[in-house]
């Protein structure tokens, strides 16, 4: 007998290759009426297989009860306050869900040719068109299937058209402040990667750009609002110190809820930026699923947008190969469309005004929990943020509680913990982002959580550095588990 590890409703669940019996079904089909033929009278000899070695063999009822248990350990945007920063974990209409189901686009096929998919093109091409006018830029590529490589497309067009300008450019400077997609961007760009140090007040001067800036830099790239949930102040002043030698600037978009309707990056000097449909416009971010990272960029670096371009020719929209700068293609097929179709819908419902309203609504609650928090942990950064904060262990030290207790001890209370240890200017930053979609109970309960956790650490600091307790599985050994991952499923151990 397996020993009953169940503690109230937080049930145990084993893996599905333990349950079930021998012969035990899903199913059960009424008598047939027609001669019964094995299968080796039907099937090839050669392509039959004798046993399936560990197969489960379970019930239906075995089935449902196995996925909803482990359906309940997980947490998720639509349990709780999800404060994971830098990820926008924010509660995505579920209307939008249902659009995407409708048959018309659940059931086009890439290879339908074009005068069959019309309606799929023009979804596409006003979503451009809305991603341009929300960003402020000249032309849009809906082909990155994610924020990194949206970045890669971007720092392949301004690698290509310092080629057709005949020059071969070196470096790309990125502050220290950027999100670290963005240093992998420019390495597999083949670019040599020079760092700036953000100031004092945790944004770039323009002047380090200036002596840093040279006829060898391919580009800047600036993540706006940066990894500190501050605003670059000075990107417009940066913009025309790159522009004076012949760099571009690109600019890390996938923040974009807190922008929106108040900034066009376009409008700061920004030539080229991706946006993360997965993060602002009604995807999850972080759920495993496919995302979206479009691409924004000005005039001059539209020839190379990667192939096919949607044009649309009077009232016909077409796919155009036929450009012979582009960067060629980033893939095959639209295969996350649906991110696409949700994006177009949140963008269609919400309208400008209420854009501007999740913008508003986001660096709200941020600062409100900015302000809340500040006396009980250490403020880095003092000053008004964007739409997430960043906070430190640096009060709780002497305590010996670290931010990776706080961050476990919050999985006691119910709440996802925040994301720790980045940006890593910051040493033991807890990076909070509340979204615009929590209400101001939500927040507030978060808040006194946060606060009573300050508390803990100062009077019983063993009960931070033993959770979770109340968790499904208490703390994890990291180093083991990095050590010596396991892989793969051995059998009952
Ligand atoms: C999330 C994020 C990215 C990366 O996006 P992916 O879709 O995960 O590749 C890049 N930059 C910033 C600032 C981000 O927040």
């Amino acid at each position: 007998m397996a020993k009953i590890k169940d503690t109230g409703l937080i049930q145990d669940e084993p893996l599905i290759f333990e349950q079930g019996g021998k012969g035990r079904k899903g199913y059960s089909l009424p008598r047939w009426d027609v001669e019964v033929a094995e299968a080796q009278s039907l099937i090839p000899t050669q392509l039959l297989r004798e046993e399936l070695i560990g197969f489960p063999q379970l019930s239906e009822v075995d089935v449902v009860r196995h996925f909803t248990r482990l359906s309940q350990w997980n947490y998720g945007v639509d349990s709780g306050l999800y404060p994971l920063g830098s990820c926008t974990m924010k509660y995505n209409p579920k209307v939008n869900e249902e659009i995407v189901k409708m048959s018309g686009f659940s059931n086009i096929h890439p290879y339908t040719p074009e005068d069959l998919s019309q309606g799929i093109l023009k979804l596409m091409h006003e979503l451009q068109s809305f991603l341009a006018e929300i960003t402020g830029m000249d032309e849009v590529s809906l082909q990155p299937a994610a924020g990194a490589h949206g970045e890669l497309a971007g720092m392949m067009m301004v690698r290509a058209c310092l080629e057709a300008r005949g020059e071969r450019r070196k470096k790309v400077l990125v502050p220290d402040t950027a999100h670290g997609t963005n240093c992998s961007t420019s390495t597999i760009a083949s670019y040599q990667m020079v760092e700036i140090k953000s100031n004092e007040k945790g944004v770039i001067p323009s002047e380090k750009v200036a002596e840093l800036m040279d006829d060898e830099v391919a580009a800047i790239m600036v993540t706006n609002p940066n990894t500190l949930g501050l605003f670059e102040e000075n990107l417009g002043k940066i913009a025309e110190v790159v522009h004076r030698k012949g760099g571009f600037v690109y600019c890390d978009g996938a923040n974009l809820n807190a922008l929106m309707g108040i900034l066009k990056l376009g409008d700061l000097g920004v030539d080229v930026v991706h946006i993360n449909l997965h993060k602002t416009f009604s995807t999850p971010h972080g759920g495993g699923g496919p995302g979206a990272g479009p691409v924004a960029v000005k005039n001059e670096l539209a020839p190379y947008l990667p192939i096919p371009v949607i044009e649309k020719d009077g009232e016909i929209y077409r796919l155009n190969d036929d450009r012979p700068y582009s960067i060629g293609k980033m893939r095959a097929f639209y295969g996350n469309f649906g991110v696409l179709v949700k994006a177009y819908a949140y963008i269609l419902s919400m309208g400008a005004e209420g854009l501007k309203r999740v913008s508003e609504m986001a660096v709200l609650n941020a600062n409100y929990l900015m302000k809340k928090l500040k006396g009980h942990y250490h403020l880095p950064y003092d000053r008004p943020c964007m739409h997430e904060c960043v906070f430190t262990d640096r009060f709780q030290e002497k305590y010996h509680v670290s931010t990776l207790d706080i961050a476990k001890r919050l999985i006691d209370y119910g709440f996802h913990p925040p994301t720790i240890y980045f940006p890593l200017v910051v040493k033991g930053a807890l990076m909070m982002e509340p979204t615009e979609t929590e209400s101001k109970e939500s927040i507030d309960r978060f808040i006194e959580t946060m606060v009573q956790i300050a508390e803990e650490a100062k009077e019983h600091p063993d009960l931070l550095r033993q959770a979770p307790q109340r968790a499904k599985v208490r703390r994890l050994d990291e180093v083991l588990a990095a050590r010596k991952p396991k892989l793969r499923w051995t059998g009952n151990q």
